[in-house]
Order: structure tokens, then C-alpha cells, then sequence
């Protein structure tokens, strides 16, 4: 039987959530060693919402040396391929089954609508555990070709300790990509959530200890980026970070691996991706895409499409579809109210910096087509609703900088090759699209975007067998897919020379 979620329901589980705001370190909570805290502000009303343990170097170590622990003495990498495949299995079902729970720890952090926890995030986070659960029993590794007087094994094996450091915007469905492949692989992880995000990933801890996952493979270290991100990424016994975050943050990841162990880095950063639209697309199809795919998650998304190139001829076209589809389909309302379609911003903090943005966007000459404001402020939370600016050019700061906020800025173009330039010029390479009815031109343009997805005629669709990851300054290295399990293991040789 389905459930019937109203807000009546949800403001009943928001009530009696008792959110855990520990760190997790070998299989048990843990306050911080220095005994400090800190209140997250929920962004939905702006009340407290938990306290958090503020980690510091200390407590890092103390976490990484339970995920060493647990590594080196084989508990996890040594078990049977079918038990740990099993383990993991039961983990993606307990997160289903605490999926209401997860979806209110997610929402209470970051202030998405509760629905979208649940129907997006959720699901996502626990078909990425489930998805690289499943694989554990059919990865193969390979016997290289020699001579008949010897046989070389060419064996697969996990790097040891991987520290995860992950954003607020989809906190769950991020540590999933990672969580996933680098545990299938038979590491073990310490996860340093974003200190907006803790909550959930706390949670998914449990669970994991709950479904079998042996103490201390998977740890969580709450507390801010200076005093927890940077000594992980600092630390002599990490083997790896796997980082989401922005450009600038990744940069100094790879400082830290230089100055540290020479640790190894996949980078996941940020984008300002072009959706480019020619005068014989479907417009209604462009304007739902370009819609969604630049407001969904009130536009605090890596991959949105925040610039939308779009044939002069068609602009004020599409730009009237495109206000059309948001004031019908995209609900900007309470995250607790069922019929929300997008919530709140993460915090006032990105609020201010978001209508900043837009203000000095104005100043240089941004022509707003509608939308862009504060709204539901007499609620206490943090909302601006999508806006759309017109005839903007791509040196513009709106079009330039990563604002993850609900604005889009709308670039006209004359000519294939005009439209091809604009979109390729930015120093981002995370995502991109194409929407004409001409296939050769959808094919030759999608080639010639440097981005690590082009979609045709659509916009955001994906699933778990293709990789994400970007070009240029959105970073290296894959996340979801087969593939993304390579970074965290490297091939070992075993060479017998026969008697
Ligand atoms: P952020 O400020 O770069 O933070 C990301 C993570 O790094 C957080 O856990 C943060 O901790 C930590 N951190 C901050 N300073 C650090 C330091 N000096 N050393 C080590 N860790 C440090 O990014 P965000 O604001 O959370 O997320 C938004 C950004 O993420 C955007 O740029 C977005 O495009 C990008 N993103 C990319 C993808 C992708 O797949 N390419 C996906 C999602 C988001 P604190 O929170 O405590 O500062």
C-alpha cells in the first residue's frame, strides 16, 4: 500500500527526529576530542537543527587509524566475495527501508523539499550501494601473456584508506558514489561530510554497521573543511582522496597530497554548463529541459545548465516557454508541503552571496526576464526564486561564474560556430547539451563540447552505468559506472617463473 504523504505526516517525523550528530569512528559514536560543537541552522526556518561534533587533526587520526585497522587485519577485504556482496545488499535495503528518516535528516540539513529526499535522493543513494554491491562477485582480474616458463597474475587490489570529503547539494547521493565503488573495492573510508550535510551520512553509517559492514570501513568525522577536510587531505596514512566540491577547494586538495604522501586525488568541481538551443529544436521540449535543468534543486546543482545559448531568432520564444514551464511545474514552496517542487537555499550566508551575485550581474547591464528574488521570507528560511536574465553576453559575470543559485543566463547566438565558441568558453568542462532536430548538427556539436556529458534534446538524464565526472576545472576522475572503481585500486603484478 502506498503511504500518504502529507505535511501532516512529514511535520509529525520532523517532530520526532532525534538527529545523531556524532562523529562514527570504529563502529561507534563519538564526540569530539576537544568535546566542542557546533548548531547547524535548519535552511528551511531558520532554527537550529542539530548539534555537531566539531572535529579537529585529532579525531581525523583517530579515524583513520580504525580504517587502517579494519584494512590492514582483512576483516572486510579477505571475506568471501558473496558475503560482502551481501552485506551490501542488506545496506541498500536498510537504507530503503529508513528511507522516510534519511529523507527528513537530508532535509532538515540542506532544506531540498522532502519529497525530492526521498524520491531522488534516497533512491539514488541506495541504488549506488546496490550497484557497486553487486559487482563485488564478478570482477575478474587478468593473466598477462608470457612465456610457457612463467605465469603473471595482474591482480586488482584495493589502495587501503580512502579519505572522502563530499558536498551539501546532494550529500547522500554523493557519498553513495563513493562509498560505493571504493568499499566494493575492499578499502576502507573515512568520510568527512560538508559541514552543512552531516546527518545523513552519520545515518548511513549505522546502517552500514547494522547490514554487517565490520567496524571501522566506513567512519564519519563531522566538523569544518580547515579543521577536518585539510588534515585528512593532509594525512600520512590516506591513500587517496575522492573530493566533490568546488574548483577553488579541489585546488588546494592537490596541495595537500603534493605537501603530504603524494596521496592520490580524484576531483570532482564545479560547472557553468552551456544547453544550447538552434531555431529548429523543439521549443517545448528545450524550455522544460533548460527549465529543470538549471532550477531543480533551486539551481544548487555541479552540472546545471546556467547558461542557455540560445539562436536569436528563438529567444524571446523560448524564454516565454521556459517562464511558462516554471510558474506551472517548478513549486517553490515549503520543503515539508508535498507539492514542492524546489526549497530552500543551503544557508543565509549563500543566500546573500547568491542575490549579490545577481545585483552585481544587474549592475553590468543583465537584463532580469523575471524571477531571481528572495521569497518566503516570513517562513525564516532561505529562498530566491528561479530568474532568467536576457541578451546577456558570455564575458557577463552571471554567465561566467558558478552562482549555484536558481539564476539562468540566456546568451544569443547567430551562427553554429558562434554557439559552439560561447559554450566552449569557460574554464568548466562538467556537462553540456545540444537541442536541434538536425542529427548531423546535434552529433558534430555534441563531439566538439568539451564536457564530460553532452545530452541531445534532453537534459540530465542518467543512471548508474554511465560515468559523471568533468573536463578542464571541473575536475578528473569518473564517479558512477563500472569504471569508477578503477581509482580506488591499482593493478598488482605476481610473476611465477615455473622450474
Ligand atoms: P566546497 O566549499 O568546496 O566544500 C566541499 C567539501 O570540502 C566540504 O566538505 C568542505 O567542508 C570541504 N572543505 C572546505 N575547505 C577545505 C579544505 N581547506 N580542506 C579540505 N576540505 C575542505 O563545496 P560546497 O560549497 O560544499 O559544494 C558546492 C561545490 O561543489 C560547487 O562548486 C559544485 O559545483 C561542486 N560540486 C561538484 C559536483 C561534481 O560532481 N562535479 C557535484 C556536487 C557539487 P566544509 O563544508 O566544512 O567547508
Amino acid at each position: 500500500m502506498t503511504k500518504n504523504y502529507t505535511r501532516d505526516y512529514w511535520e509529525s517525523v520532523l517532530s520526532d527526529i532525534k538527529p545523531e550528530g556524532r562523529h562514527f569512528i570504529n563502529g561507534t559514536h563519538r564526540a569530539a576530542s576537544s568535546g566542542e560543537t557546533f548548531t547547524r541552522i535548519r535552511p528551511m526556518d531558520g532554527k537550529p537543527g542539530a548539534q555537531l561534533a566539531r572535529g579537529n587533526a585529532a579525531d581525523v587520526d583517530a579515524a583513520v587509524a580504525s580504517a587502517r585497522a579494519a584494512f590492514e587485519s582483512g576483516v572486510w577485504r579477505k571475506k568471501e566475495p558473496l558475503e560482502k556482496k551481501k552485506i551490501m545488499l542488506k545496506w541498500a535495503d536498510l537504507i530503503r527501508a529508513h528511507g522516510d528518516e534519511l529523507a527528513m535528516l537530508e532535509t532538515i540539513d540542506v532544506g531540498k523539499p522532502v519529497m525530492a529526499s526521498l524520491g531522488v535522493d534516497v533512491r539514488l543513494c541506495a541504488e549506488g550501494i546496490q550497484f557497486y554491491g553487486e559487482m563485488i562477485d564478478k570482477m575478474y582480474d587478468e593473466i598477462a601473456p608470457t612465456g610457457p616458463n612463467a605465469r603473471a597474475l595482474v591482480r586488482k587490489v584495493p589502495l587501503g584508506v580512502i579519505g572522502a570529503i563530499t558536498p551539501w547539494n546532494y550529500p547522500m547521493i554523493i557519498d553513495a558514489w563513493k562509498l560505493g565503488p571504493a568499499i566494493a573495492a575492499g578499502n576502507s573510508v573515512v568520510l568527512k561530510p560538508a559541514e552543512q550535510s552531516s546527518l545523513s551520512a552519520i545515518r548511513l553509517a549505522e546502517l552500514a554497521i547494522e547490514a554487517g559492514l565490520p567496524a571501522g570501513v566506513f567512519n564519519v568525522v563531522t566538523g569544518y573543511g580547515e579543521e577536518t577536510g585539510k588534515p585528512l587531505a593532509l594525512h600520512m596514512d590516506v591513500d587517496m582522496i575522492a573530493f566533490t566540491g568546488s574548483t577553488e577547494v579541489g585546488k588546494l586538495i592537490m596541495g595537500y597530497a603534493a605537501q603530504s604522501n603524494v596521496k592520490r586525488v580524484a576531483l570532482e568541481l564545479g560547472g557553468k554548463s552551456p544547453l544550447v538551443v538552434f531555431e529548429d529544436a523543439d521549443l517545448d521540449a528545450a524550455a522544460v529541459a533548460a527549465a529543470w535543468g538549471c532550477f531543480y534543486n533551486s539551481g544548487e546543482t555541479c552540472h546545471a545548465s546556467t547558461r542557455l545559448i540560445v539562436q536569436r531568432s528563438v529567444q524571446d520564444q523560448l524564454i516565454a516557454k521556459i517562464q511558462a514551464v516554471t510558474n506551472s511545474d517548478i513549486a517553490l514552496k515549503h520543503p515539508l508541503d508535498p507539492a514542492a517542487q524546489i526549497g530552500a537555499l543551503i544557508e543565509e550566508e549563500h543566500m546573500n552571496k547568491v542575490l549579490a551575485m545577481i545585483a552585481a550581474g544587474e549592475k553590468e547591464g543583465a537584463r532580469r526576464a523575471f524571477g531571481a528574488e528572495r521569497v518566503l521570507s516570513e517562513t525564516g528560511g532561505y529562498y530566491v526564486s528561479p530568474g532568467v536574465f536576457v541578451d546577456m553576453t558570455n564575458d557577463m559575470s552571471l554567465a561566467r561564474q558558478e552562482i549555484f543559485g536558481p539564476v539562468l543566463a540566456a546568451i544569443p547566438f547567430d551562427t553554429e560556430e558562434e554557439a559552439l565558441k560561447i559554450a566552449n568558453d569557460t574554464i568548466y568542462g562538467l556537462a553540456g547539451a545540444v537541442f536541434t532536430k538536425d542529427m548531423d548538427r546535434a552529433h558534430r556539436f555534441s563531439e566538439e563540447i568539451h564536457a564530460g556529458t553532452v545530452w541531445i534534446n534532453t537534459y540530465d538524464m542518467s543512471n548508474f552505468a554511465t560515468p559523471f565526472g568533468g573536463f578542464k576545472q571541473s575536475g578528473f576522475g569518473r564517479d558512477r559506472s563500472v569504471h569508477a572503481i578503477d581509482k580506488y585500486c591499482d593493478y598488482k603484478t605476481i610473476w611465477q617463473q615455473f622450474a
